[in-house]
């Protein structure tokens, strides 16, 4: 295996990352990737939080990670997902399903997964400290100085980098760096939480849902202004995610506590959701604000860029909540794998917002109407529900679009129309692109020469596959 700690023909950089979760994390592993130094700073004690929830791992994620070669590495931490039956959440009504069909899959080039949140960080750190990341964890970052180049902790103690990027979410301390006209008008309350598969099992109720769910089934109850999320997860849990009205303080990931305002939310859900919600522990509760998208990712003062929840929140409990972060970082890193020089810097900087901004927006947007028609009041989720009723009768596949019906109207939805988009993209692709149809000339204007290899490291596979 090529050493992750040799260049190439460019310089190796210093980046220094903020926060050590989805986002920080692999923008270490995409730097090193690239033959850079990488620090990360993580105010947590802990790799991962000990108690969290479930997250779906979109083929956008995965295809990239089995590029990287740690396809069977995630499998020993995620379930392949198959398809998502939606029902009713008063009745349970089942009103049809949606398979990710091989030709979807196979055009993404990546599977749908499920996976366990803090599993998923523990796979993410081990990768970046394989490759020479330097982790630091209980390292709370409590200044960022943009035009010096430099993090200062908690400790006092001051580091030093070329390019700083802050990963440290929502409510860290880099966003509020950039001008935002923040917007804080909440929309829906998560909360996550998990179960332990045994006590699923041990009642005929729910031991039936649970053995269909294991062969990899999503489900999701769709209600009145309450709506529930449930699957499977490899280490024996169910991860159970409901959405309810807005109540209480805004709050990130950060606060338990929430199992009373939930079991009021499931006290109108058919029985085997109440009975999850009885059993599961006590759930993390996040606020999910509507937000204004920030103008600039990349700051005016000097080499600061956001990557993921800090640069752009994606809604709690959402199919890409965690894969716009992964996302960011590895394009991030990708665009860094051609550095040849340290006065590129600003452009590659500027050249990830170009690359990342608009994707991001679409994918919040999108994420919110998803939220929107889950919870669809009554008097509008009729026509939403007939239709899915008639489609899951004739066994066609729930979120198929464009397809005409006896009326002539279309039976698809807007909200869902995103989906295959959003799945077939690849963020390293979509780097490569910039740099093929603007970096090179920028390059070639400036006299640089554009054809050397790119500084991308041949990273081995996994030796756990070997
Ligand atoms: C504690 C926690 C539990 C979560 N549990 C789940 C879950 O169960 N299911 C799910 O789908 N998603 C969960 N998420 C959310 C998910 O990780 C993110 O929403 C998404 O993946 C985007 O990741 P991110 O790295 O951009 O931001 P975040 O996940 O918000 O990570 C930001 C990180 O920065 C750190 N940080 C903040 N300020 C500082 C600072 N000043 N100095 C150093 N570090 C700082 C935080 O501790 C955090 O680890 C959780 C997030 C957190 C923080």
């Amino acid at each position: 295996m090529e050493s992750p700690s040799s260049t190439g023909p460019g310089p190796s950089i210093r980046v220094l990352i903020v926060g050590g979760n989805v986002g920080g994390l692999t923008t270490a592993i995409a730097f090193r990737r690239a033959g850079h130094e990488a620090f990360v700073f993580e105010a947590r004690d802990e790799i991962a939080p000990e108690i969290t929830g479930g997250t779906r791992l979109p083929p956008n994620i995965t295809k990239v990670l089995y590029h990287w070669g740690y396809e069977a590495r995630l499998r020993e931490v995620a379930l392949l997902s198959t398809a998502i039956d939606i029902r009713l959440l008063g009745t349970g009504e089942r009103l049809g399903r949606h398979v990710w069909e091989d030709e979807l899959i196979r055009d993404a080039r990546g599977n749908f997964v499920f996976t366990h949140h803090g599993d998923f960080i523990h796979f993410l750190h081990d990768i970046a400290n394989e490759l020479g990341a330097k982790l630091r964890y209980g390292a709370r970052v409590v200044e960022v100085d943009v035009e010096g180049k430099s993090v200062t902790l908690e400790t006092g103690e001051v580091i030093k980098g070329d390019i700083i990027v802050g990963a440290d979410g929502a409510d860290g301390i880099s966003r509020p760096l950039f001008d935002s006209e923040e917007d804080d008008e909440p929309l829906v309350n998560v909360y996550s939480t998990t179960i332990p598969e045994e006590v699923i099992r041990s009642d005929p109720v729910t031991a039936e849902l649970y053995d269909t769910h294991q062969k990899g089934l999503n489900a999701a109850w769709f209600g009145d202004g309450v709506a529930a999320l449930g699957w499977p997860l490899k280490r024996s849990e169910y991860a159970l995610v409901v959405y309810g009205p807005p109540v209480g303080d805004t709050t990130g990931w950060t606060r338990q506590g929430g199992k009373e305002q939930m079991l009021q939310l499931l006290e109108q859900a058919e029985p085997r959701l109440r009975k999850l919600g009885e059993w599961a522990r006590d759930p993390h509760i996040v606020t999910v604000n509507r937000c204004t998208p920030l103008d600039d990712w990349y700051h005016v003062d000097g080499p600061l860029a956001l990557v993921g929840h800090a640069a752009q929140p994606i809604a709690a409990g959402s199919v890409q909540e965690a894969a716009i972060a992964f996302e960011d970082a590895v394009a991030l890193g990708r665009i860094f794998s051609r550095l040849k020089r340290r006065d590129q810097i600003p452009i590659f900087l500027e050249a990830y917002e170009d690359v990342r901004r608009e994707r991001d927006i679409k994918a919040y947007h999108k994420e919110v109407g998803d939220i929107e028609f889950q919870l669809l009041p009554d008097e509008y989720a009729e026509v939403r529900n007939s239709i899915m009723r008639e489609k899951g009768k004739g066994g066609r596949n729930l979120f198929e679009v464009n397809v005409p019906t006896d009326n002539g109207v279309s039976d698809g939805w807007e909200e869902w129309k995103g989906m295959v988009d959003q799945f077939s993209y690849n963020a390293e692709d979509a780097a490569d692109d910039w740099w093929h149809s603007q970096g090179k000339v920028m390059e070639a204007s400036k006299g640089g020469a554009v054809d050397g290899p790119i500084l991308q490291i041949v990273i081995a596979q996994n030796t756990k596959e070997n």
